[in-house]
């Protein structure tokens, strides 16, 4: 059998693994909900039987080395720092508590660095020196690959697109600050942008964004999400086509500054509201395009090829082939 590596994908709700291999094939996967632990001892615990249990499944296989995808990660220090998502505080050492579990080495990076090294290995960035993926979901999170590396900068928390502000005096954002990127280009940003709209609609005495009737207004404040804006653009409601438009119009403005700074061949969408497909990708393109300097011309923006597979776990591993398999992985 080929060599197997485990990736690990921990989110807010749901904590998903596997067994990997070097084509990204997952061989064996479990999952387990994030906030049924109560300590972190026993959510690792719980986590790394699950491993086991993945590895007994495929008739006993052996992993050589483990990768983490998490919230808030640290990959200098291996650990996950102050996540809001999480139910754990603090300053958390994963990457140790998982590897003297499991036995096996075990790395830890960002969710989003995780994404843009699966893209590498696995997806759409293949044989691609140098990439960008931008996670678009309840955040935005961005993974930059230049030059073959990942990009971690002083910190290791470099590649913080969400958190560039895109709009001086905006939104409040759960950093502290005001106007950043996540605000406006994640589901939650989708979900302020057609509130306003119906909150400005509303003090011109009209129902929709050009006074034409939306089905958005009926709905209930707490069933008025991403998904359910997606379908109404879908059936072509006025005002969350325009919502969809802006959010491309700062999605867009924001890739092509971006672009301006790293080179890359093509910048990969994923998360949530990447499922929306051409209905942001088409107008995220074209404001990329029409804001961006010549001499980038050609750059590519794709949703990401992982994005209805198992991309995260997928990711995680390409965590462990790369760190623990170098340049032949
Ligand atoms: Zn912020």
């Amino acid at each position: 059998m080929s060599v197997l590596v485990l990736g690990i994908d921990i989110g807010g709700t749901n904590t998903r693994f596997g067994v990997v291999d070097r084509e990204g094939c997952l061989h064996a996967k479990g999952s387990l909900r994030t906030g049924d632990h109560e300590t972190l001892e026993g959510f690792v615990k719980a986590v790394a039987d699950g491993c086991r249990s993945c590895l007994a499944q495929i008739g006993g296989g052996k992993a050589t080395a483990v990768g983490i995808g998490a919230p808030n990660a640290n990959y200098y220090r291996g650990t996950v720092e102050h996540a809001p998502n999480l139910q754990w505080k603090g300053v958390l050492p994963l990457a140790q508590l998982v590897s003297e579990d499991v036995g096996l080495p075990t790395w830890l990076t960002n969710d989003a660095n995780a994404a843009a090294l699966g893209e590498q290995l696995y997806g759409g960035g293949r044989g691609m020196k140098n990439l960008v993926v931008v996670t678009l979901g309840t955040g935005v999170g961005s993974g930059y690959i230049v030059a073959g590396n990942l990009l971690y900068g002083e910190t290791g928390f470099a590649g913080e697109l969400g958190h560039v502000i895109v709009e001086p005096g905006g939104r409040v954002c759960g950093c502290g600050r005001r106007g950043c990127l996540e605000k406006y280009a994640s589901a939650t940003g989708l979900v302020l942008t057609v509130r306003e709209k119906l909150a400005a609609a509303d003090a011109r005495g009209a129902s929709g964004a050009d006074g034409s009737p939306t089905s958005l207004r009926d709905l209930p404040e707490a069933t008025l999400d991403a998904i359910a804006i997606h379908r109404a653009a879908l059936a072509g409601d006025p005002l969350a086509l325009e919502a969809y438009r802006d959010t491309a119009e700062v999605l867009g403005l924001a890739l092509a500054n971006t672009v301006a700074i790293t080179s890359p061949a093509a910048v990969f969408l994923s998360g949530g509201l990447a499922r929306s497909g051409d209905l942001l990708l088409a107008p995220t393109r074209s404001a990329m395009e029409r804001n961006l300097h010549p001499a980038f011309r050609g750059v590519e923006l794709r949703i990401s090829a992982l994005l209805e597979k198992d991309g995260a776990v997928l990711g995680a591993a390409a965590l462990a082939f790369s760190e623990r398999h170098g340049d032949d992985a």
